[in-house]
């Protein structure tokens, strides 16, 4: 007698016929990776499909949850049925329920918390289908017959703005009735009145989610150069195969990769098969995503601002398959394409693809696995590639293609770095901006070109200290400095948003010492327009980007010469292309430098060669300033190099004896809770359970800390943290399921594991 025959149980249908019993394995959104049985009445076993939301008991309550797999077999004797069906079609198919799987065995967290994340909340509450109503002018009229219209006696003075409104669009354009509504002060009941005289057509019908360009072919592609042309046949070659691996694209910035991704795109459709367009921030990549919209119909752009009905109904366009090409953020990777042939990650470094939050996944190793279950090929491009992806290549698992010119006759910008000390001593005292940085900009300007700024940190000054008592002005929440901002005059914490009036005097001892020092982005534009009068500056960060749609507009400014000086944050770091652009000055190369992470050198390296990669990009030419306080630092002197190779082989180096990734992996635990005494004690006694372990692990896994975070307190949370560091992911995984219990919230405190980390503050 087989288990199977054993254990399942029988049950009788309406017809009489005896059917055996079924059970669904169910998870729910809680951090316990566990799955429970509920048997499926006979009512519901037509209706359930894995995938499916269900009503179930837990507990004495009835709660949602995910039905990941249907059996015969019950994992205990007695069973509690099923109360519900929520959902009429699978919301997470066989590929992303084996994701999510996954998900919640490497990231350590609960399958249902995984689904639940990868499910948009829209999706999950069923927000209704949109209807729009679009307005177009009735039948075509003459001048003569337009002016009898408005000036018509009985006409209402809306009415005729109404009609005059709709006279002035050229013929045929219909405009969604609440935009014309919104123009002239019109009522619904007053379009209906005008639908019923004949004057203008009424068109109930759901908003379109998708970039289906009416009419309008799409743009040709562009020439290739030789260097792209043999990158592209590589590409393609490999796409014929049957299992089409990973692709590293090494190109250098205006290398041309974007081109590269779009044939590709277009040879993959070809196929009847769909893509996956991986950006590291929509709002930021507004110039590639023009590109893809202008070049494919049906083109679905995942914004994080999407209204509910519209990213509702724009999910089932991509289910249903009315969708062949994807744009978006990290979660797009999620997206519930069919048949993805193809998974682009566009700037394949970028910290953007790992989540900070549960369940802390990288979307890159997500698309990497992604596609391994739908037989994608994955193309992972940038001009900077993270170690972990550069050293998989070295290795031979990923094809590397290198794309080492620029695009047409364009050189790479020359760059030069102003050493900080020196410069302080030559002006006896500290200047942000360097007499080299200063005479470049006069040239620039005064040839009519256009100069980029780039510091890493917004506000005015990021410190307040007093000079008497050398008390530092912190946030009360957080165990960080506050930083002024000057223009709404408050002091803020940038961790916990919380904001003070700046003080006059020292807190602590009552002196009048107290002193704003540091720069951010606001004090260098007061800075420089004091340097540079009459020239209009163009700030973009966080502070002076709030609203949607700031930044396109703000570039397009800057496109079209608004704005002769652009200073910004590393929201400008990336894919912008302006010709006229032949100066870029990076204020301080220091600031990712000094963070206590061994990413630090790599993060440098990316953002100075990524900064230096917005100028040169036209026939003029163009010029970097780097100043900085460790002008000899080799992230540094290799950026200005633009030698990618030297950096990665020196930085590599430094890695391997420490075991950190990519020769080694990495989790990080962090602890936070009220009280400092019970976080600290919760720290010791895990650190003290995973130091045993690695004792038998024969120092295959180490254990580094407990200590204090470097940032020690958050919204008035105290932070500990420790680090679990082994040669394999494995071993990690295995002292992270022997402690899984205790890891449990105890006394206030929390604990959150984050495998793979990124932040390290
Ligand atoms: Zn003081
Ligand atoms: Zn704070």
């Amino acid at each position: 007698m087989s288990i199977a025959d054993k254990s399942s149980k029988l049950q009788d249908t309406p017809t009489g016929q005896t059917l055996q019993q079924l059970f669904a394995e169910v998870v729910f959104n809680i951090p316990l990776n566990k799955l429970f049985h509920y048997s499926v009445p006979p009512d519901l076993r037509e209706l359930l499909t894995p995938g499916m939301r269900v009503k179930a008991p837990f507990g004495n309550k009835v709660i949602t949850g995910f039905c990941v797999g249907l059996t015969t077999i019950p994992s205990v004797y007695k069973t509690k049925d099923l109360m519900g069906i929520l959902d009429a079609f699978p919301l997470a198919d066989e590929t992303m329920l084996r994701i999510t799987k996954w998900l919640s065995s490497y990231y350590c967290c609960g399958w249902g918390e995984a689904i639940h994340a990868v499910i948009p909340p829209v999706v999950r509450r069923g927000a209704k289908e949109k209807i729009d109503i679009f307005v177009t002018c009735g039948k075509p009229l003459t001048a003569f017959e337009k002016e009898t219209i408005l000036q018509s006696k009985k006409r209402a003075i809306k009415q005729a703005k109404v009609m005059e409104f709709l006279f002035n669009q050229a013929q045929n354009t219909e405009i969604r009735a609440k935009e014309l509504m919104k123009a002239t002060g019109g009522t619904m009941s007053m379009l209906r009145q005008l639908e019923r005289e004949n004057l203008l057509q009424l068109e109930e019908r759901q908003a379109d989610a998708v970039n289906a360009q009416k009419g309008g072919a799409p743009v040709q592609h562009l020439a290739l150069s030789e260097e792209q042309q043999a990158a592209f046949t590589l590409i393609k070659e490999k796409l014929a195969e049957p299992s089409q691996g990973i692709i590293l694209l090494h190109g250098i910035t205006g290398s041309g990769k974007t081109e590269l991704y779009l044939q590709t795109i277009a040879k993959l459709l070809e196929q009847g098969r769909k893509a996956l367009f991986l950006v590291p921030e929509i709002s930021l990549t507004s110039q590639s995503i023009q590109r893809i919209k202008e070049r494919f119909n049906n083109v679905a752009v995942l914004h994080s601002h999407l209204q509910g009905a519209f990213h509702h109904a724009q999910w089932k366009d991509i289910k249903e398959g009315r969708v062949d090409v994807v744009v978006g953020a990290r979660s797009s990777i999620f997206a519930p394409l069919k048949d993805v042939g193809l998974i682009i990650l566009d700037e394949e470094h970028e910290n953007t693809y790992k989540q900070e939050n549960s369940p802390r996944y990288n979307a890159r190793d997500i698309a990497i696995l992604r596609a391994t279950y739908e037989n994608a090929m994955v193309i992972l491009g940038t001009a900077t590639p993270s170690l972990e992806s550069y050293y998989e290549a070295e290795k031979g698992n990923y094809t590397k293609i290198v794309l080492s010119k620029r695009i047409g006759t364009l050189q790479l910008p020359q760059v030069e770095i102003v050493d900080m000390l020196e410069e302080v001593r030559k002006k006896r005292g500290y200047h942000v901006v360097s007499q080299r940085l200063e005479y470049y900009m006069k040239q620039a300007l005064s040839r009519r070109e256009q100069v980029i700024l780039f510091l890493n940190r917004r506000g005015f000054t990021p410190y307040i200290h007093c000079k008497r008592c050398g008390f530092v002005l912190k946030c009360h929440r957080c165990d960080i400095p506050l930083t002024f901002h000057k223009k709404l005059n408050i002091v803020l914490c940038h961790y916990c948003h919380a904001e003070a009036i700046p003080p006059e005097s020292c807190p602590d001892c009552m002196a009048n010492y107290i002193n704003y020092r540091g720069f951010g982005t606001e004090k260098i534009e007061e800075v420089i327009a004091k340097k540079f009068p009459g020239y209009n500056i163009l700030r973009m960060d966080s502070d002076s980007m709030r609203s949607h749609g700031s930044h396109e507009k703000a570039l397009k400014a800057f496109g079209e010469g608004e704005f002769q000086i652009l200073l910004g944050t590393q929201m400008i770091a990336k894919g912008l292309d302006f010709p006229n652009v032949t100066l870029v000055g990076v204020i301080s190369a220091d600031t990712m430098l000094n963070l206590p992470d061994f990413r630090a050198g790599e993060r440098t390296f990316q953002l100075i060669s990524q900064v230096a990669g917005r100028t040169g990009r036209g026939q003029k030419g163009g010029r970097v300033i780097v100043q900085s306080f460790n002008p000899r630092h080799y992230s540094i002197t290799y950026a200005a190099a633009h030698d990618y190779e030297g950096f990665a082989k020196k930085e590599l180096e430094y890695r391997r004896p420490l075991n950190y990734p990519p020769f080694g992996r990495m989790a990080r635990i962090i602890f936070r809770g009220a009280s400092e005494k019970n976080t600290e004690e919760k720290a010791s006694v895990i650190a003290g359970k995973l130091k045993e372990i690695a004792k038998e692990s024969n120092n295959q896994l180490q254990i580094l800390g407990p200590s204090p975070a470097p940032v020690m307190k958050i919204n008035n949370l105290f932070r500990w943290h420790l680090l679990l560091k082994a040669k394999d992911h494995q071993r990690i995984h295995d002292a992270l399921l022997c402690v899984a219990d205790t890891l449990k919230p105890t006394k206030g405190v929390q604990s959150l594991v984050d495998v793979d980390p990124y932040m390290m503050l």
